[in-house]
């Protein structure tokens, strides 16, 4: 797992607005592999414990209640050091300051609504990663 795949998730935002394709193939035509993908409906408890390590944060309860508005769609991507790639192919947490070609700066509607989520380390892509898959559901190299 390490270095080579991450963790992203198309929110709700971008997934009920039909941008899920276009985000799907923004990101393979920069070279990310799917190894890994659902369409799923978050409980609470279930952003609760994805998003614990913003429990203290002021946006907590507010981004909860955004990630189970709808549904998502989490996926397992791989390409050479994939965390860093996929973090810069996103772009700013905040749209109105991502970089122009990024996820967030195409199909991002604000600081909350930001369209897609993506692990911020090796250690947490593969936390992540397990959350929503088993270690038979994520493809590997043969
Ligand atoms: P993500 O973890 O989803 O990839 P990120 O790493 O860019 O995003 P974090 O700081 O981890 O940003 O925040 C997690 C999510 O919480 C953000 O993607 C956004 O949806 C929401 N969020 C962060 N900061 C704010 C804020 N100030 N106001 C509202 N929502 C926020
Ligand atoms: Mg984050």
């Amino acid at each position: 797992m390490a270095g080579d795949y991450t963790l992203t998730i198309i929110k709700p935002d971008a997934f009920n607005s039909g941008k899920a394709g276009k985000i799907t193939a923004h990101l393979e035509q920069q070279g990310f592999k799917i190894r890994a993908a659902r369409v799923m409906h978050l409980t609470d408890a279930e952003a609760g414990e994805f998003y614990a390590v913003h429990r203290e944060r002021p946006f907590y309860a507010s981004l909860c209640n955004f990630m189970t508005s709808g549904p998502c769609m989490p996926m397992v991507l791989e390409k050479t050091d994939a965390v860093a790639a996929l973090r810069v192919a996103i772009g700013a947490t905040d749209p109105a300051e991502a970089d122009a070609g990024t996820v967030r700066k195409l199909f991002a509607e604000s600081k909350e609504r930001n369209a897609i989520h993506a692990s911020d380390s090796d250690d947490n892509a593969a936390r992540e990663a397990r959350f929503f898959f088993s270690e038979s559901e994520i493809i590997r190299a043969r």
